[in-house]
């Protein structure tokens, strides 16, 4: 018998909640830690797709990249969706739980996959943690994970690379991709920083970091031209394409761990986005 408690446990050796950042929303966000589970389902999103398909499949619990409720919330109604999915969930006993930037930035998390996708050598945080957090959980992480957690990622690229070549590596990593990039005159990159999701305020820290280049999932206009004038490549690939695929990553590392419970990728989510050409 597997108790919800012992999967958070597991979680949080995968992706400390310790190492989120300060601003976000992580851990059990609904649920009983005590109650027994059998079915797991992860997604990047709760919608009422995803929503639908756990309370269909009997799912226990969703481990979902983004937390919901994410700002704090004085009612839990049907009259918001996010009180509509929390009402639905919690009515079938179906547990929320959200990593977010915890699994963003840990160890073996999404920014860590994506820039060993692109073979970058010296992998190292683009921001490494803060004092005061490391001084907090030196005590349950290793010393050469220390070294590894902090936010985005920053690589050397091993032969010198194109910024087109950088982007016919996207191509080999995501079904057809879409790939926006600013009007910077960089034609050779040494260095790339990743940020998974909205990180095109990044820019200047992944200047400061020393890449030339900067790999994210979705940025802004403004934020596109601030990276121009720093003088810093930047391509989005897509806040979905750059965290979806990890959330099979978590379910496969749950797996193993766990081989007794039914552990998935959700089959019915979807991209927000789609395009018209
Ligand atoms: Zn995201």
């Amino acid at each position: 018998m597997i108790l919800l408690k012992q999967l958070l446990k597991r979680l949080d050796e995968i992706a400390p909640l310790a190492i989120a950042e300060e601003w976000d929303n992580v851990g059990l966000l609904l649920g009983d830690p005590e109650s027994e589970i059998h079915k797991v389902m992860t997604c990047l999103t709760i919608t009422q797709a995803t929503v639908s398909e756990a309370i269909a499949k009997d799912v226990d619990c969703i481990v979902v990249h983004h937390p919901i409720p994410f700002k704090p919330v004085s009612q839990i109604t049907t009259s918001t969706s996010t009180g509509r999915f929390l009402w639905q969930l919690a009515s079938n006993k179906v547990a929320v739980y959200s990593p977010h930037t915890a699994w963003d930035n840990a160890r073996f998390g999404i920014n860590q996959k994506l820039a060993e996708f692109f073979q970058l050598e010296n992998i190292r945080p683009m921001i490494p943690l803060k004092s005061e957090i490391v001084n907090r959980i030196s005590s349950i992480v290793s010393e050469e994970d220390l070294r590894h957690l902090g936010t985005g990622r920053i690589g050397t690229v091993t032969k010198g690379d194109t910024v087109s070549v950088i982007i016919s590596s996207i191509h080999a990593m995501i079904h057809n991709p879409i790939i926006e990039r600013n009007q910077s005159l960089l034609t050779k990159v040494n260095r790339i920083a990743f940020v998974c999701g909205s990180g095109g305020s990044f820019a200047n820290a992944a200047k400061k970091a020393g890449a030339d280049l900067l790999v994210t999932g979705e940025a802004t206009y403004h934020q596109f031209l601030e990276a121009t004038n720093l003088g810093l490549g930047l391509v989005t690939f897509g806040h979905y394409q750059s965290e979806a695929g990890s959330m099979s990553l978590l379910s496969e590392m749950l797996g193993e761990s766990f081989p007794e419970l039914q552990i998935w990728r959700s089959h019915d989510e979807r991209d927000a986005y789609c395009t018209e050409i």
